[in-house]
């Protein structure tokens, strides 16, 4: 089969069968085809689309890329979530130690930051020592001695989305639907999880801008899960102000301990133990209801936080980080950025509040970036507060004086204050099962 004629198949509109997606595959993760016709065919997909039979034929290829890990020995539910990303997201650092306490198995296998979104791998990695490098087998001792493993995806693990995502993003292939849910289920399904829950974003701080669009971006990745043996749901959640109150790697994971110690934000702590009650409920360990009092116990009684505590230890980290957060990494300089005025906070952009804390040096424009896990924004206000003239919005945390003056005065922008009292719009949009 010759690589034009599959080219010019989906450039007709056409679609491909299951063999034409397979060989294609091959041909990418062992470089029989040169990547200006492999970027034809990924700018074919993204301008005629694919059918649901095509994407779960190519979202199967791509797991059949590389090793599938077999947690079949483990007993119970193996049970992952999985964020498209937004800002201020560290909601995998809270619900999977609850979860996890709640009886989940959660192998969870997590990325790095890009863009303006985060990323887990960077957060735990905040946590002096945190190897979130483990082997396969470790990976699974793990899992059997503590129920839970935060780390990285493996190059045995969807190889060919490593490769297509590179070029996808050279080539202006990232944004289309059916590449981006291959992409992220590959990897998912190669995990050997039985259940999965989607936190799919929506809004400006989103990779899918509208409800809409985001809307039919769950309904895929629920789709291609579900075709595949992987019980699959989404929650469709708002990315139109940050999750929480801090964003930057070593910021984040204070907040996630305060989150598991009960002192969290109500938004990222009511998020996080929504999410997780979903893992309970795929688990099959409880109906919906059970499962968030099951979830809220183990926050309460602070089973999640001890859990969270033997991750970090396991992982190779300072489990000390729990009670004394001296121990990560801090920042030498804060600097306020105050009130203008007096007035309810009615809108916190998340895009300008990212920029802040990518310009202090948490986050990466590129791959190959180095970050700086100390750095970030603490807002001090949260949307709907009242303030007054010169009473702190934000705390910026830096080390290097040259790049303050960017961040603050996007972190002035991105707060408005109205005179009326805003409606806060709920968190959580809509369910996709
Ligand atoms: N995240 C992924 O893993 N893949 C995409 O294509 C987009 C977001």
């Amino acid at each position: 089969m010759r690589a034009v004629d599959v080219i010019a198949r989906k450039r007709d509109g056409e679609e491909l069968s299951p063999e034409q997606i397979q060989v294609f595959v091959r041909a990418v993760t062992d470089g029989s085809w040169p990547e200006y016709q492999i970027s034809a065919l990924l700018m074919a997909i993204v301008l005629r689309g694919m059918t649901a039979e095509e994407i779960t034929a190519l979202t199967e290829a791509m797991v059949h890329s590389g090793v599938k890990v077999d947690l079949s020995h483990l007993p119970g539910h193996k049970v992952d979530k999985h964020s498209t990303g937004g800002v201020g997201d560290k909601t995998s650092l809270i619900l999977a130690p609850l979860a996890a306490a709640c009886g989940v198995v959660v192998p969870m296998m997590s990325g790095r930051a890009l863009g303006h979104t985060g990323g887990t791998l960077d957060k735990l990695e905040a946590i002096p020592g945190f190897r979130t490098g483990l082997l396969l087998g470790e990976f699974q001792r793990m899992l059997a001695d503590v129920g839970v493993s935060m780390i990285g995806q493996t190059a045995e693990i969807a190889p060919a989305d490593k490769k297509l995502y590179a070029l996808r993003d050279v080539t202006s292939t990232v944004e289309s639907i059916p590449l981006i849910t291959a992409s992220i289920m590959s990897k998912k399904i190669a995990e050997g999880i039985d259940a999965l829950v989607l936190d799919v974003k929506a809004g400006r701080g989103a990779f899918m801008k509208t409800t809409a669009q985001a809307n039919l971006l769950a309904q895929a990745l629920v789709q291609v899960g579900n075709s595949s043996g992987v019980r699959t749901e989404a929650l469709l959640t708002s990315m139109d102000a940050p999750l929480g109150r801090d964003v930057g790697n070593a910021l984040e994971v204070i907040e996630s301990i305060e989150t598991l110690k009960g002192r969290g934000p109500r938004d990222l702590e009511d998020l996080s133990v929504r999410l997780a009650a979903r893992m309970v409920v795929l688990a099959g360990l409880a109906d919906s209801e059970k499962a968030e009092t099951m979830v809220r116990q183990a926050l309460t009684s602070g089973a999640g936080l001890e859990v969270f505590r033997k991750v970090i230890a396991w992982q190779g980290g300072d489990p000390r980080v729990i009670d004394d957060y001296g121990r990560l990494p801090t920042a030498s300089r804060r600097h306020a950025v105050m009130a203008p005025g007096k007035g309810y906070v009615s809108d916190i952009d998340p895009m300008k509040i990212a920029r802040a804390a990518m310009r202090l040096g948490a986050g990466r424009d590129r791959v190959e970036d180095k970050i700086d896990p100390a750095v970030g924004v603490r807002l001090r206000v949260s949307l709907g507060d009242r303030v007054e003239p010169g009473q702190p919005l934000a705390e910026l945390h830096y080390n290097d004086s040259g790049r303050l003056f960017e961040a603050a005065a996007l972190a002035a922008e991105a707060c408005t204050l109205t005179a009326e009292a805003p409606k806060i719009a709920p968190r959580v949009l809509a369910e996709v099962v």
